[in-house]
């Protein structure tokens, strides 16, 4: 699990968009076969991006170019049928940070459940315990 993994579970989207505006999303064929939505509003081979990396996927967005189920209260339109891309995109992680220092957009805070606060606090004092004290 990497830290940018971590730091999403703990870390509440506030919707500003700004992945779905400004990041490179691209659908493969099985979320085109999910949701067909994707081909008619980016039909292959009509990329407004194109990379011959891509050329087998479905461009939804890039920088400049939103995506286009993304809707005015900067929601998705697809949500339950959204690209995997999106799926796994993690909030808190450091593209969400980088485009939310970029568009001078307050950093997320992270939520601490109790319980995880506790552990966090308890993982500390035994590793400082096992280290010893830094000082002779
Ligand atoms: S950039 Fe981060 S905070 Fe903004 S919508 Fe995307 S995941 Fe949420
Ligand atoms: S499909 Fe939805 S979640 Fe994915 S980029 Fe578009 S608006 Fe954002």
């Amino acid at each position: 699990m990497t830290n940018d993994r971590k730091e999403h579970e703990r870390t509440p989207c506030d919707g500003c968009g700004l992945c779905c505006e400004h990041l490179l999303v691209d659908a493969n064929f099985a979320d085109v076969l999910r949701e067909p939505r994707i081909e008619a509003q980016r039909p292959l081979g009509k990329k407004a991006v194109s990379l011959s990396i891509l050329d087998a996927s479905w461009m939804l967005a890039g920088p400049g170019y939103p995506c286009p189920f993304l809707n005015a209260e900067k929601r998705c339109d697809i949500y339950p049928t959204r690209p995997t891309t999106c799926v796994v995109f993690a909030t808190g992680s450091s593209q969400c940070r980088a485009l939310r220092r970029e568009h001078g957009l307050p950093k997320l805070v992270p939520h601490l459940p109790l319980d995880g606060l506790l552990a966090e606090i308890m993982n500390e004092i035994i590793q400082e315990e096992e280290e010893g004290p830094l000082l002779g």
